[in-house]
């Protein structure tokens, strides 16, 4: 018998309304990662660890909100703070006076002179890409092959290119990551691979007269959790002081991995960094902090950053309980050390149940991949089992696990709701349908297995 594993799903209310949603919304959601295959989960509720469907099941999240929610779901400071705080207004027109505070927290903890915030980690990623090309006068920017950085057009690029299409493995070629993209914008992308410092170098070095920076995720966390090879931050910081380049880390997602961001975890400082998930609590709280120097051309009518949205009362608020009062460096540490019992935990299983998978992690971060061997960039990720690896994902969720985000490309992400019992019953899962993983074949039955 041919089955798809989509064939077994068992939601029907999410079906239901996915009929009913696709309606008025394509594919019945409003982020394409949201969608799960063949309709997307329906969510009503989320309270700690866990969240609910409209089915009523309930699961344990590990996905949490693809990594907004180091503070977990609901956590009660923040619901208090949020509380108190929304019969005062949610936007006023003026700056709110607490985001002087907030601004001076993100200062101390992430290093940076300065910062500016905004909603979203692409308002942050595009609003770093124009500074560094204001600072420089300069329009090339280098992204590398898999990493995300959201939807702006300028490096929207390369993110999932299928194969054939992105030319060699040194030096691919700037493929659009949606139909749309007017082609020129394109001149002004230059793609390279992942932890090749040597490529890199080639690349920076035959664009040198307009080489305006280098955007990257420090660590790769669209591509399942990538660490850089020793010295390969160190590396692009010696390119970029060399043609006078902005090196911009977008830390969107490892600002809430590690208490002080990746920048501190490797000891390498960019000019700029992203930032945005995690700091906000659950809230759209993004910012670009860096140098001074590139932080003091935001000069009205000469360098843009706007928004209506931008520090309003509730995402202030939402920011300074989690980063002052929830996220501090023991809480950071303690989750680092929860991280470990869970990659440990996954890494027995693949080695005792003989799975042919590699488990990648760093701190409260870690991904399972279904590859032959481990993941440095994105044309290692190509070589991964995506069927094995979305039935490990059904069957985890038709067992109440969340393990991490709706994709290969995503990781789990642990919250400081989660306990111990939490990544226990995690692991036991993931012991128990170890087996069907092993037997996998892509055109099997796997009825009984699900
Ligand atoms: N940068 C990175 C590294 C991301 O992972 C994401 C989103 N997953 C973004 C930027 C875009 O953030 P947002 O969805 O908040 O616009």
């Amino acid at each position: 018998m041919n089955l798809k594993l989509s064939d077994l799903r068992k939601e029907p209310k999410s079906l239901e309304l996915f009929q009913k949603g696709k309606k008025t919304t394509p594919y019945g959601v409003h982020s394409n990662y949201r969608l799960t295959d063949p309709y997307p989960l329906y969510g009503r509720k989320g309270v700690g660890s866990k969240v609910w469907d409209v089915d009523e099941n309930e699961y344990l999240d590990f996905n949490m909100g693809f990594g907004a929610l180091v503070v977990g779901h609901a956590h009660p400071l923040i619901v208090q703070a949020i509380s108190e705080q929304i019969s005062g207004g949610t936007i006023l027109g003026l700056e709110f006076e607490k985001s002087v505070e907030l601004s001076k927290v993100i200062q101390e903890r992430f290093n940076v002179d300065m910062v500016r915030f905004s909603s979203t980690g692409m308002e942050a990623t595009t609003n770093a890409v124009r500074f560094a090309r204001a600072h420089t006068g300069r329009n090339k920017i280098m992204k590398f092959e898999g990493c995300y950085h959201g939807g702006n057009d300028h490096i929207l690029v390369s993110v999932k290119p299928k194969p054939g299409r992105e030319g060699s493995p040194q030096h691919p070629i700037p493929v659009p990551a949606s139909l749309g993209t007017p082609r020129d914008t394109l001149k002004n992308t230059l793609v390279a691979p992942f932890n090749d410092l040597e490529a890199v170098r080639e690349i920076a070095e035959a664009n040198a007269d307009d080489f305006a920076g280098i955007i990257l995720e420090p660590i790769p966390m669209n591509m399942g959790v990538i660490l850089p090879q020793k010295g390969f931050l160190e590396g692009l910081r010696e390119i970029c002081d060399q043609y006078n380049s902005v090196l911009i880390f977008d830390e969107v997602k490892t600002c809430g991995k590690y208490y002080g961001g990746a920048s501190e975890r490797f000891h390498v400082t960019p000019d700029l960094k992203c930032m945005g998930k995690a700091i906000g609590g659950g809230f759209a709280l993004s910012a670009v902090a860096g140098k001074k120097e590139i932080m003091e051309e935001i000069v009205p009518g000469v360098v843009s950053h706007a928004g209506t949205f931008n520090s309003n009362p509730l995402v202030i608020t939402a920011g300074l309980v989690t980063l002052t009062r929830i996220l501090s460096r023991t809480a950071m540490t303690g989750l680092a050390k929860l991280g470990q019992t869970l990659a440990a935990g996954y890494n027995d299983i693949v080695k005792d149940e003989g799975l042919p998978a590699i488990v990648s992690s760093d701190s409260l971060s870690g991904a399972l991949a279904f590859a032959p061997s481990p993941i440095m960039n994105w044309r290692d990720f190509q070589k991964s089992d995506i069927g094995r690896w979305s039935l490990y994902y059904l069957m985890m969720l038709n067992r109440g696990i969340i393990p991490a985000g709706t994709g290969p490309d995503e990781q789990w992400t642990l919250s400081v709701q989660h306990t111990q019992e939490d990544v226990e019953k995690h692991l036991e899962t993931f012991k128990e349908i170890a087996p069907a993983l092993r037997e996998f074949q892509p055109q099997m039955a796997i009825v009984e297995a699900i």
